[in-house]
């Protein structure tokens, strides 16, 4: 049977949380020998884990043992009690399943209404990620109505929803929280600021927006925050186990680690420690269908037990994405986050949104979309990756439209996902988020 669900202030100390956490393992490991996955893998080491010594002995679960275990091999639960099946597709394009039985969605929807900015009977939620298979749209939409809220299904790379009609739905139905990833909520302001709106002004019912999905630089957030004139709240997840962790009061992003168990792998030991940096790797400690063990999300993060202003006793998490290392630019790493940084550092007035970046062994190109002045603009970029990045580069400051073309933003098909640092070998012409090369 599944424990009780904690919530935020049943433990008073980090010691304590980890009693939390640890408590629960061996049922953790009795529900995983359940699953065709485990139960193989333990039976070959002859051995099934059953102890909190046990465990610290397993190795992590990856991401392509997700893939080979599809669909079924990992549901510990009879099929017909599944509540609702996902999937996603990894970089090598196998799907990826992710599966929760009706009980799970409590401990999924109370984890993603753990925000500060809480979600109301009164709100009227825009969820903006794709329906078709994803897990993020349905959980959002979950948590909103069990919190009394109104849904409205936005859905995202479908034609039947191009950036005009969000427009529209945001501005006349009166929507107060929207869901979406962070680039989508420039091309909204741009699709507004085309149509002579003012996003600032023109979206009165508008109190937060959520984000997700995308690695989001502090420069980037307080850009979107600003064009819109709302607190732009970030969120951290992955569909095989939800939200993962929320932003709190002091602005720090804590894992819900009294429901998820999180730990880092040193990729260069290969051990798996409490806290640190590292690649993510998480046990989720209440969910039944697919109870995954030590499973590394692969993303690169750094996890730090201390004491943080608004009073959760939570791990800080810092998440550096699965680029993190970025490519080498005259011997230095240089991250899509680092230029990132560097571009929305620049004042608001110069109206900089959309650029590109290319790393080269001996400088980085980087193009951006602006109508102010571009010797104004290129000067003060330059300056900034100077100074911040430290690395030699060119830029190339374009007429707004180039980079997002206005009929991109009146286009019905948006199909890829945004992408804004490429590597020497790459095609930006052809990958480029922002409308052309698209797949048909
Ligand atoms: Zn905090």
């Amino acid at each position: 049977m599944s424990s009780p669900l904690p919530t935020i202030g049943d433990w008073a100390t980090f010691e304590e949380l980890t009693e939390i956490q640890d408590a629960l393992i061996p049922s953790v490991l009795g529900r995983a020998a359940n699953a065709p996955h485990y139960a193989e893998s333990w039976r070959r080491g002859c051995n099934q884990p059953r102890t909190l010594e046990d465990f610290r002995a397993l190795p992590p679960t990856s991401k392509s043992d997700l893939a080979t275990s599809y669909p079924f091999e990992l549901l510990a639960v009879p099929r017909a009690e599944l509540d609702s099946y996902f999937e996603s597709s990894g970089s090598s394009g196998a799907p990826t399943p992710a599966y929760y039985c009706a009980s799970d969605w409590q401990d999924l929807t109370d984890r993603f209404a753990r925000k500060t900015f809480g979600i109301t009977g009164s709100d009227v939620v825009f969820v903006r990620s794709p329906y078709a298979l994803g897990m993020a749209a349905h959980l959002v939409a979950r948590t909103a109505q069990s919190a009394g809220a109104t849904a409205i299904a936005g859905d995202n790379r479908s034609s039947l929803m191009p950036f005009t009609r969000v427009v529209r739905v945001l501005r006349e139905l009166d929507v107060t929280l929207t869901w979406s990833n962070p680039t989508d909520c420039l091309l909204w302001a741009a699709t507004a600021a085309a149509a002579g709106l003012d996003p600032k002004v023109d979206f009165p019912s508008l109190r937060a927006l959520f984000v997700g999905g995308e690695p989001l630089s502090p420069a980037r957030r307080q850009r979107i925050s600003g064009i819109w004139g709302v607190p732009v709240i970030d969120e951290y997840g992955c569909s095989e186990l939800g939200s993962l962790a929320g932003r709190c009061e002091a602005d720090r992003l804590h894992l819900w680690a009294d429901r998820v168990k999180g730990e880092v792998l040193d990729q260069a030991t290969g051990q798996i420690r409490r806290d640190g940096e590292g690649e993510l790797v998480l046990t989720p400690l209440h969910l039944r269908a697919m109870p995954l063990v030590r499973y590394n999300v692969e993303d690169l993060v750094r996890l730090s037990y201390e004491d943080c202003a608004c009073g959760w006793k939570l791990p800080i998490i810092e998440v550096l994405g699965r680029s993190a290392q970025g490519y080498p630019v005259k011997g230095r790493a240089v991250t899509q986050l680092d230029v990132e940084q560097v571009v929305f550092s620049l004042p608001p007035e110069l109206g900089v949104m959309f650029w590109r970046s290319r790393a080269e062994l001996d400088q980085l190109v980087v193009q951006v979309e602006s109508s102010a002045s571009p010797a104004l603009v290129a000067g003060k970029l330059l300056s900034g990756i100077r100074e911040h990045l430290g690395v030699p580069s060119s830029v190339d400051v374009v007429p707004e439209g180039t980079l997002v073309p206005s009929e991109l933003l009146l286009d019905p098909a948006q199909s890829r996902k945004p992408r804004s640092l490429y590597g020497p070998g790459e095609s930006w012409d052809d990958a480029v988020v922002f409308g052309r090369g698209r797949a048909a």
